[in-house]
Protein backbone atom coordinates (compact mmCIF):
# COMPACT_ATOMS: atom_id res chain seq x y z
CA UNK A 1 0.00 0.00 0.00
CA UNK A 2 1.52 3.31 -0.64
CA UNK A 3 0.38 5.39 2.44
CA UNK A 4 -1.37 8.84 2.01
CA UNK A 5 1.36 10.51 4.07
CA UNK A 6 4.11 9.05 6.50
CA UNK A 7 5.18 11.06 9.35
CA UNK A 8 7.39 8.65 10.76
CA UNK A 9 9.78 8.53 7.93
CA UNK A 10 9.55 12.15 7.52
CA UNK A 11 10.48 12.61 11.05
CA UNK A 12 12.75 9.83 11.41
CA UNK A 13 14.87 12.14 8.99
CA UNK A 14 15.67 14.31 12.32
CA UNK A 15 15.95 11.19 14.49
CA UNK A 16 18.99 12.51 16.12
CA UNK A 17 18.32 16.30 16.40
CA UNK A 18 14.97 15.81 17.86
CA UNK A 19 16.76 13.17 20.64
CA UNK A 20 19.21 16.10 20.96
CA UNK A 21 16.88 18.84 21.55
CA UNK A 22 14.54 17.20 23.94
CA UNK A 23 18.16 16.52 25.92
CA UNK A 24 19.18 20.03 26.10
CA UNK A 25 15.68 20.78 27.05
CA UNK A 26 15.61 18.39 29.98
CA UNK A 27 19.18 19.59 30.75
CA UNK A 28 18.26 23.63 30.52
CA UNK A 29 15.68 22.99 33.73
CA UNK A 30 13.51 25.39 32.03
CA UNK A 31 10.08 24.09 30.92
CA UNK A 32 8.03 27.00 29.30
CA UNK A 33 8.68 29.78 27.32
CA UNK A 34 12.46 29.38 27.63
CA UNK A 35 14.94 29.70 25.50
CA UNK A 36 14.01 27.73 22.23
CA UNK A 37 10.87 29.43 21.87
CA UNK A 38 12.22 32.65 21.91
CA UNK A 39 15.18 31.01 19.41
CA UNK A 40 12.13 29.56 17.68
CA UNK A 41 10.17 32.69 17.26
CA UNK A 42 12.76 34.86 16.29
CA UNK A 43 14.21 32.55 13.34
CA UNK A 44 10.04 31.92 12.33
CA UNK A 45 9.64 35.89 12.15
CA UNK A 46 12.98 36.15 10.15
CA UNK A 47 12.02 33.14 7.39
CA UNK A 48 8.20 34.65 7.31
CA UNK A 49 9.75 38.32 6.80
CA UNK A 50 7.63 39.83 9.62
CA UNK A 51 8.69 41.78 12.76
CA UNK A 52 7.28 39.57 15.13
CA UNK A 53 6.56 35.65 15.47
CA UNK A 54 4.90 34.40 18.50
CA UNK A 55 4.34 30.67 19.76
CA UNK A 56 1.38 29.52 20.71
CA UNK A 57 -0.56 26.14 21.55
CA UNK A 58 -2.03 25.49 18.31
CA UNK A 59 -3.57 26.86 15.14
CA UNK A 60 -7.03 27.35 16.32
CA UNK A 61 -5.56 29.57 19.25
CA UNK A 62 -3.59 31.50 17.00
CA UNK A 63 -6.48 32.59 14.76
CA UNK A 64 -9.07 33.00 18.43
CA UNK A 65 -6.25 34.96 20.01
CA UNK A 66 -6.20 37.37 16.75
CA UNK A 67 -9.51 37.76 16.60
CA UNK A 68 -9.56 38.46 20.22
CA UNK A 69 -6.80 41.26 20.16
CA UNK A 70 -8.18 43.06 17.49
CA UNK A 71 -11.44 43.17 19.62
CA UNK A 72 -13.42 41.87 17.55
CA UNK A 73 -16.12 39.76 19.13
CA UNK A 74 -20.42 39.85 19.55
CA UNK A 75 -21.86 41.84 16.70
CA UNK A 76 -19.03 41.97 14.80
CA UNK A 77 -18.97 40.14 11.28
CA UNK A 78 -15.72 38.19 9.99
CA UNK A 79 -15.84 37.37 6.41
CA UNK A 80 -14.74 33.51 6.21
CA UNK A 81 -14.44 31.34 2.73
CA UNK A 82 -16.98 28.74 2.44
CA UNK A 83 -14.84 26.23 1.25
CA UNK A 84 -11.95 25.50 4.31
CA UNK A 85 -11.15 23.59 7.31
CA UNK A 86 -13.74 24.30 9.73
CA UNK A 87 -10.83 25.42 12.44
CA UNK A 88 -10.91 28.85 10.46
CA UNK A 89 -14.60 29.78 11.10
CA UNK A 90 -14.43 28.36 15.04
CA UNK A 91 -12.01 30.71 15.85
CA UNK A 92 -14.77 33.42 14.82
CA UNK A 93 -17.29 32.19 16.41
CA UNK A 94 -15.47 31.41 19.79
CA UNK A 95 -15.30 35.22 19.98
CA UNK A 96 -19.30 35.63 19.59
CA UNK A 97 -18.37 37.61 16.35
CA UNK A 98 -20.33 36.29 13.43
CA UNK A 99 -18.42 34.26 9.94
CA UNK A 100 -20.21 35.35 6.61
CA UNK A 101 -19.27 32.83 3.85
CA UNK A 102 -18.36 33.55 0.24
CA UNK A 103 -18.10 31.20 -2.10
CA UNK A 104 -14.60 30.25 -3.43
CA UNK A 105 -13.10 30.74 -6.99
CA UNK A 106 -13.90 27.21 -8.64
CA UNK A 107 -10.44 27.06 -10.34
CA UNK A 108 -8.55 27.80 -7.21
CA UNK A 109 -10.55 27.07 -4.49
CA UNK A 110 -10.05 29.77 -2.37
CA UNK A 111 -12.46 32.95 -1.80
CA UNK A 112 -13.37 34.67 -4.47
CA UNK A 113 -12.43 38.47 -4.16
CA UNK A 114 -15.19 39.42 -6.82
CA UNK A 115 -17.54 37.59 -4.25
CA UNK A 116 -16.54 40.02 -0.89
CA UNK A 117 -17.63 43.39 -1.37
CA UNK A 118 -21.19 42.31 -1.51
CA UNK A 119 -21.36 40.81 1.99
CA UNK A 120 -19.50 43.62 3.42
CA UNK A 121 -22.16 45.12 6.07
CA UNK A 122 -21.20 48.32 8.32
CA UNK A 123 -20.05 45.06 11.02
CA UNK A 124 -17.68 43.68 9.12
CA UNK A 125 -14.60 44.25 10.90
CA UNK A 126 -12.00 41.46 8.92
CA UNK A 127 -11.24 39.41 6.16
CA UNK A 128 -9.94 35.69 6.94
CA UNK A 129 -8.18 34.71 4.11
CA UNK A 130 -7.60 30.99 4.08
CA UNK A 131 -4.32 29.98 2.17
CA UNK A 132 -6.17 26.42 1.20
CA UNK A 133 -3.75 23.55 0.38
CA UNK A 134 -0.79 25.50 0.57
CA UNK A 135 -2.10 28.04 -2.03
CA UNK A 136 -1.68 31.48 -1.87
CA UNK A 137 -5.23 33.47 -2.07
CA UNK A 138 -4.80 36.31 -4.96
CA UNK A 139 -4.14 39.09 -2.30
CA UNK A 140 -4.25 42.18 -4.04
CA UNK A 141 -8.08 42.72 -4.61
CA UNK A 142 -8.73 41.70 -0.76
CA UNK A 143 -6.03 44.39 0.06
CA UNK A 144 -7.93 47.07 -1.76
CA UNK A 145 -10.99 46.14 -0.23
CA UNK A 146 -9.90 45.80 3.00
CA UNK A 147 -8.29 49.20 2.71
CA UNK A 148 -11.21 50.75 1.00
CA UNK A 149 -13.79 49.19 4.01
CA UNK A 150 -10.84 49.64 7.01
CA UNK A 151 -11.23 46.00 7.13
CA UNK A 152 -8.13 43.86 9.17
CA UNK A 153 -6.64 40.96 7.01
CA UNK A 154 -5.93 37.91 9.30
CA UNK A 155 -4.60 34.97 7.58
CA UNK A 156 -4.86 31.57 7.63
CA UNK A 157 -1.55 30.19 6.90
CA UNK A 158 -1.89 26.79 8.90
CA UNK A 159 -1.58 24.86 5.15
CA UNK A 160 0.82 27.70 3.37
CA UNK A 161 4.33 27.67 5.82
CA UNK A 162 6.75 29.23 2.71
CA UNK A 163 4.44 30.05 0.19
CA UNK A 164 5.15 33.22 -1.67
CA UNK A 165 2.79 35.56 -3.20
CA UNK A 166 3.94 38.84 -5.21
CA UNK A 167 7.35 38.31 -3.31
CA UNK A 168 6.24 38.07 0.26
CA UNK A 169 5.56 35.05 2.14
CA UNK A 170 2.18 34.40 3.07
CA UNK A 171 1.99 35.06 6.71
CA UNK A 172 3.41 39.16 5.92
CA UNK A 173 0.47 39.59 3.31
CA UNK A 174 -2.35 40.90 5.73
CA UNK A 175 -2.48 42.47 9.78
CA UNK A 176 -1.96 39.04 11.75
CA UNK A 177 -1.50 35.46 10.07
CA UNK A 178 -2.17 32.59 12.27
CA UNK A 179 0.12 29.14 11.72
CA UNK A 180 -0.27 25.47 12.77
CA UNK A 181 2.14 23.12 13.32
CA UNK A 182 0.19 20.13 13.76
CA UNK A 183 2.45 17.05 12.67
CA UNK A 184 0.69 16.97 9.21
CA UNK A 185 1.44 20.47 8.08
CA UNK A 186 4.46 21.36 5.87
CA UNK A 187 6.12 22.40 9.09
CA UNK A 188 5.13 19.80 11.67
CA UNK A 189 5.74 19.65 15.76
CA UNK A 190 6.05 16.21 17.40
CA UNK A 191 2.61 16.98 18.59
CA UNK A 192 0.36 20.69 18.92
CA UNK A 193 1.87 23.54 18.09
CA UNK A 194 1.27 27.14 16.61
CA UNK A 195 2.30 30.67 15.72
CA UNK A 196 1.49 34.25 15.14
CA UNK A 197 3.01 36.12 12.74
CA UNK A 198 2.58 40.27 12.48
CA UNK A 199 4.22 43.34 12.25
CA UNK A 200 2.07 45.50 14.64
CA UNK A 201 4.11 46.35 17.60
CA UNK A 202 0.71 47.21 19.86
CA UNK A 203 -1.08 43.75 17.97
CA UNK A 204 1.94 41.87 19.41
CA UNK A 205 2.46 42.92 23.02
CA UNK A 206 -1.26 42.57 23.83
CA UNK A 207 -0.91 38.82 22.28
CA UNK A 208 2.24 38.20 24.50
CA UNK A 209 0.08 38.39 27.29
CA UNK A 210 -3.26 37.22 26.04
CA UNK A 211 -1.30 33.49 25.70
CA UNK A 212 -0.14 33.78 28.97
CA UNK A 213 -3.07 33.98 31.08
CA UNK A 214 -3.26 38.31 29.91
CA UNK A 215 -0.33 38.88 32.09
CA UNK A 216 2.75 41.10 31.07
CA UNK A 217 4.31 40.75 33.91
CA UNK A 218 4.26 37.61 36.68
CA UNK A 219 1.36 37.39 38.51
CA UNK A 220 0.44 40.91 36.94
CA UNK A 221 -2.86 40.41 34.83
CA UNK A 222 -3.98 42.78 32.09
CA UNK A 223 -6.08 41.03 30.44
CA UNK A 224 -8.68 38.49 31.24
CA UNK A 225 -6.28 35.76 28.74
CA UNK A 226 -5.91 32.33 27.60
CA UNK A 227 -2.82 29.99 28.49
CA UNK A 228 -1.90 29.01 25.12
CA UNK A 229 1.63 28.78 24.97
CA UNK A 230 4.22 26.84 22.47
CA UNK A 231 5.70 24.09 24.07
CA UNK A 232 9.37 24.47 24.84
CA UNK A 233 9.80 20.71 23.92
CA UNK A 234 8.58 21.22 20.42
CA UNK A 235 9.96 24.79 19.98
CA UNK A 236 13.76 22.97 18.96
CA UNK A 237 11.93 20.28 17.03
CA UNK A 238 10.55 22.87 15.04
CA UNK A 239 14.13 24.75 14.61
CA UNK A 240 15.27 21.77 13.31
CA UNK A 241 12.59 21.16 10.79
CA UNK A 242 12.00 24.85 9.90
CA UNK A 243 15.69 24.65 8.39
CA UNK A 244 14.30 22.10 6.16
CA UNK A 245 11.15 23.49 5.20
CA UNK A 246 12.16 24.95 1.91
CA UNK A 247 13.68 21.64 0.59
CA UNK A 248 10.78 20.03 1.55
CA UNK A 249 8.31 22.26 -0.22
CA UNK A 250 10.63 22.02 -3.50
CA UNK A 251 10.30 18.38 -3.25
CA UNK A 252 6.50 18.80 -3.13
CA UNK A 253 6.64 21.27 -5.86
CA UNK A 254 8.20 18.12 -7.53
CA UNK A 255 5.44 15.56 -7.11
CA UNK A 256 3.04 18.22 -8.19
CA UNK A 257 4.88 19.18 -11.43
CA UNK A 258 4.92 15.48 -12.68
CA UNK A 259 1.20 14.77 -11.51
CA UNK A 260 0.39 17.72 -13.72
CA UNK A 261 2.68 16.50 -16.42
CA UNK A 262 1.33 13.07 -16.05
CA UNK A 263 -1.78 12.78 -15.09
CA UNK A 264 -4.55 12.49 -18.54
CA UNK A 265 -7.77 11.01 -17.67
CA UNK A 266 -11.15 12.84 -18.85
CA UNK A 267 -12.71 12.12 -15.39
CA UNK A 268 -9.93 13.76 -13.26
CA UNK A 269 -9.26 17.44 -12.77
CA UNK A 270 -6.38 18.44 -12.32
CA UNK A 271 -5.72 21.49 -9.55
CA UNK A 272 -4.68 25.13 -10.48
CA UNK A 273 -1.80 27.41 -9.55
CA UNK A 274 -2.92 31.07 -10.42
CA UNK A 275 -0.07 33.65 -8.83
CA UNK A 276 3.34 31.64 -9.89
CA UNK A 277 4.93 28.76 -9.09
CA UNK A 278 6.38 29.87 -5.70
CA UNK A 279 2.60 31.05 -4.64
CA UNK A 280 1.62 26.85 -3.34
CA UNK A 281 3.69 24.65 -1.44
CA UNK A 282 1.24 21.39 -1.91
CA UNK A 283 -0.07 20.52 1.45
CA UNK A 284 -2.38 19.04 -0.26
CA UNK A 285 -2.81 17.62 -4.06
CA UNK A 286 -6.49 17.99 -4.86
CA UNK A 287 -7.92 16.45 -7.79
CA UNK A 288 -12.04 16.22 -8.65
CA UNK A 289 -13.85 13.58 -9.78
CA UNK A 290 -17.52 12.89 -10.29
CA UNK A 291 -18.15 9.42 -8.98
CA UNK A 292 -15.78 9.69 -6.10
CA UNK A 293 -16.89 7.30 -3.95
CA UNK A 294 -15.93 4.62 -7.29
CA UNK A 295 -12.56 6.74 -7.64
CA UNK A 296 -11.56 6.03 -4.08
CA UNK A 297 -12.35 2.21 -3.82
CA UNK A 298 -10.60 1.33 -7.58
CA UNK A 299 -7.46 3.20 -5.98
CA UNK A 300 -7.73 1.53 -2.64
CA UNK A 301 -7.97 -1.89 -4.27
CA UNK A 302 -5.04 -0.47 -6.56
CA UNK A 303 -3.14 0.00 -3.15
CA UNK A 304 -2.86 3.63 -2.98
CA UNK A 305 -4.75 5.29 -0.08
CA UNK A 306 -6.13 8.65 -0.50
CA UNK A 307 -7.98 11.24 1.38
CA UNK A 308 -10.92 14.19 1.06
CA UNK A 309 -9.84 17.47 2.43
CA UNK A 310 -12.89 17.60 3.43
CA UNK A 311 -16.30 15.82 3.13
CA UNK A 312 -18.76 18.43 4.45
CA UNK A 313 -18.56 22.13 4.01
CA UNK A 314 -18.67 24.11 7.29
CA UNK A 315 -22.02 25.26 6.43
CA UNK A 316 -23.37 21.37 6.21
CA UNK A 317 -22.01 20.02 9.88
CA UNK A 318 -24.08 19.65 13.04
CA UNK A 319 -21.91 22.05 14.77
CA UNK A 320 -23.51 25.03 12.41
CA UNK A 321 -27.00 23.93 12.22
CA UNK A 322 -28.44 27.32 12.30
CA UNK A 323 -26.80 27.68 8.69
CA UNK A 324 -27.80 23.98 7.73
CA UNK A 325 -29.95 25.06 5.04
CA UNK A 326 -28.12 28.05 3.45
CA UNK A 327 -27.26 26.84 0.08
CA UNK A 328 -23.67 27.65 -1.05
CA UNK A 329 -23.29 25.69 -4.65
CA UNK A 330 -19.82 26.17 -5.14
CA UNK A 331 -18.41 25.19 -1.90
CA UNK A 332 -20.66 21.91 -2.28
CA UNK A 333 -19.67 20.83 -5.22
CA UNK A 334 -16.25 21.01 -4.79
CA UNK A 335 -16.56 19.27 -1.29
CA UNK A 336 -18.25 16.15 -3.27
CA UNK A 337 -15.46 15.68 -5.93
CA UNK A 338 -12.33 15.95 -3.92
CA UNK A 339 -10.20 13.94 -3.70
CA UNK A 340 -6.22 14.42 -2.05
CA UNK A 341 -3.68 12.20 -3.81
CA UNK A 342 -0.60 11.04 -1.55
CA UNK A 343 2.28 14.23 -1.27
CA UNK A 344 5.33 14.60 0.83
CA UNK A 345 8.55 15.26 1.12
CA UNK A 346 9.46 11.60 1.29
CA UNK A 347 7.16 9.88 -1.21
CA UNK A 348 9.61 8.47 -3.73
CA UNK A 349 9.26 8.53 -7.11
CA UNK A 350 8.63 5.31 -8.48
CA UNK A 351 5.74 5.85 -5.67
CA UNK A 352 4.53 9.03 -7.86
CA UNK A 353 4.96 7.13 -11.27
CA UNK A 354 2.78 3.97 -9.87
CA UNK A 355 0.13 6.65 -8.96
CA UNK A 356 0.36 8.08 -12.33
CA UNK A 357 0.07 4.68 -14.30
CA UNK A 358 -2.92 4.25 -11.80
CA UNK A 359 -4.85 7.10 -12.07
CA UNK A 360 -4.24 7.16 -16.18
CA UNK A 361 -6.26 3.60 -16.02
CA UNK A 362 -8.92 4.76 -13.96
CA UNK A 363 -12.53 4.65 -15.51
CA UNK A 364 -15.87 4.88 -13.40
CA UNK A 365 -17.86 2.22 -16.00
C1 LIG B 1 -4.92 22.58 10.60
C2 LIG B 1 -5.71 23.80 10.32
C3 LIG B 1 -6.12 24.68 11.34
C4 LIG B 1 -6.03 24.35 12.78
O1 LIG B 1 -4.77 24.12 13.28
P1 LIG B 1 -4.60 23.25 14.62
O2 LIG B 1 -3.16 23.42 14.96
O3 LIG B 1 -4.96 21.84 14.32
O4 LIG B 1 -5.48 23.86 15.66
C5 LIG B 1 -6.75 25.85 10.98
N1 LIG B 1 -7.00 26.16 9.69
C6 LIG B 1 -6.65 25.33 8.69
C7 LIG B 1 -6.95 25.74 7.28
C8 LIG B 1 -6.01 24.13 8.96
O5 LIG B 1 -5.68 23.31 7.95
Amino acid sequence: MIPFLDLKKINLRHEEAILQSVRSVLHSGWYILGEEVKKFESEFAAYCGTKYALGVANGLDALELIIRAFGIGPGDEVIVPSNTYIASILAVSANGATPVLVEPDPRTYNIDPQKIESSITPRTKAILVVHLYGQSCNMKPIKDLAQKYNLKIIEDCAQAHGAIYSGKKVGNLGDAAGFSFYPGKNLGALGDAGAITTNDDSLYAELQALRNYGSHKKYENLFKGYNSRLDELQAPILREKLRFLDQDNEYRRGVSSYYMNHINNEHVILPCVEEGPLSHVWHVFAIRTSQRDNFIKYMNEMGIQTMIHYPIPPHKQEAYKEWNNLAFPLSEKIHSEIVSLPISPVLGLEDVRRIVEVINEYSPY
